[in-house]
């Protein structure tokens, strides 16, 4: 007998009514009915059928939201993935060497100087980032210049813009999947994409699937993530009362061991992130990635002194492009004292995203049986 095609209707009951939808965009940008207008955005951007009946049932929406986990055996086989924190190569503790990146960038801004290295050396026409666009909000956009993709580097929050001239929205997720459906009307090739893990897991299920346009992406540098946070009133003034502080002083947020605040006097302030779960996104405390595990390099702050990037490198086409950035002079490895240091730091490193990967799947567990 064939197998029912699981359609949006089985994401309404499996994910959306149960507070799983992470607002990624992705069944919407990517439904195969899509010019027939069969789901719509509410203006929270949760999904919805805006006619069923135009629904083709292929199953696409199902098969890449981030939170089925139908098709996970597939990608961790043509991954080649392994416990506990995905295939890798090695990790490194690494900075960039230019001094106007590391002026903006949130830890050692590994990241923006890899996307400048592709550029340069034309082997991508662009980048998916996510641009500033205000305190705690962030805008996906394909940046195309040198100067576009600095100016998207860090978590440095200009705080000129005001709650209400952005809708009243605060998020630290950026969408940027709708970003990935525009590159085939915009004729474009070879993009890299920076992106969370639930971001870059939809991307492979879409390369796994074969699933246009997918196949125009050609590097993935994922960033760690043990969760995002939407600032909603509640959330700010949660955040207000434990920190008795103005929302408005902060000028930027970063997560390494804990939750670190600046503010616009200089203080910075660590909340353990146990505590901070009370405002994150609760499709978040659903996910089950934090090291970004099917990235070509993975980021993040975790285990790394302040200003450089932990950096995981995952694919042959990661190794090569963090060989030859560092050959070239963009990125700059830390300097340890001697073979036994290194190797010390490094099994720390590992220990640390280890053990962060396995707080995230045993909170999604919990939260998944709730
Ligand atoms: C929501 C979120 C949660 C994170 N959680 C952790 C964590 O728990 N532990 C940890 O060690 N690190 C975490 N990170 C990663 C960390 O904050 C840094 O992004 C990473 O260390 C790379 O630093 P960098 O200086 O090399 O990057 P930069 O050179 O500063 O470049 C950062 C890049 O990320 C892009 N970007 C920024 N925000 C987003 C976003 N919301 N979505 C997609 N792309 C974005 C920028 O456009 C830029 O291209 C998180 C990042 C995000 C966005």
């Amino acid at each position: 007998m064939e197998e029912e095609v699981k359609t949006f209707k089985d994401l309404q009951t499996e994910v959306i009514d149960r507070n799983l939808c992470g607002k990624c965009g992705g069944c919407y940008s990517f439904c195969s009915a899509g010019e027939l207008h069969a789901l719509e955005m509410e203006e929270d951007g949760v999904p919805k059928y805006s006619d069923e009946e135009k629904c083709l049932k292929c199953g696409i929406c199902y098969l890449i939201c981030p939170q089925i986990n139908v098709l996970n055996q597939d990608l961790k086989d043509s991954f080649g993935w392994k416990p506990p924190i995905g295939r890798y190569q090695r990790v490194s503790s690494a900075r960039t060497k230019d001094p106007k990146v590391r002026g903006v960038c949130t830890d050692g801004g590994v990241v923006t100087s890899l996307l400048l290295y592709l550029l340069d050396h034309n082997l991508i026409e662009g980048a998916i980032v996510s641009k500033k666009k205000g305190p705690f909000v962030r805008e996906p956009t394909i940046a195309f210049t040198r100067e576009e993709i600095v100016s998207a580097a860090g978590s440095q929050y200009s705080g000129s813009s005001h709650l209400e001239e952005l809708g009243g929205k605060y998020s630290t997720y950026s969408p940027i999947l709708p970003e990935v459906k525009s590159l085939e009307q915009k004729y474009l090739r070879n993009i890299a994409v920076v992106g969370t893990p639930c971001q870059i897991n939809t991307i492979k299920k879409m390369q796994c699937l074969g699933i246009l346009p997918a196949h125009l992406i050609e590097y993935t540098i994922g960033l760690f993530c043990i969760e995002s946070f939407s600032f909603d009133d509640l959330a700010r003034k949660w955040l207000e009362k434990r920190l008795a502080i103005d929302f408005d002083d902060i000028i930027k947020i970063n997560i390494k061991d804990d939750f670190i605040v600046t503010l616009n006097n200089g203080k910075t302030i660590h909340i353990p992130l146990e505590e901070v779960d009370a405002v994150a996104r609760p499709s978040c405390l659903a996910c089950r990635d934090f090291s970004n595990e099917y990235a070509d390099i993975s980021a993040g702050g975790l285990g790394s002194l302040d200003g450089y990037t932990t950096t995981v490198i995952r694919t042959d086409k990661g190794a090569n492009l963090f060989r030859n950035a560092l050959q070239q002079g963009y990125i700059e490895e830390v300097e340890y004292r001697d073979a036994d240091e290194r190797k010390n730091e490094k099994t720390k490193m590992v220990a640390k995203i280890v053990s962060f990967s396995t707080r995230k799947r045993i909170r999604a567990e919990q939260r998944l049986r709730e």
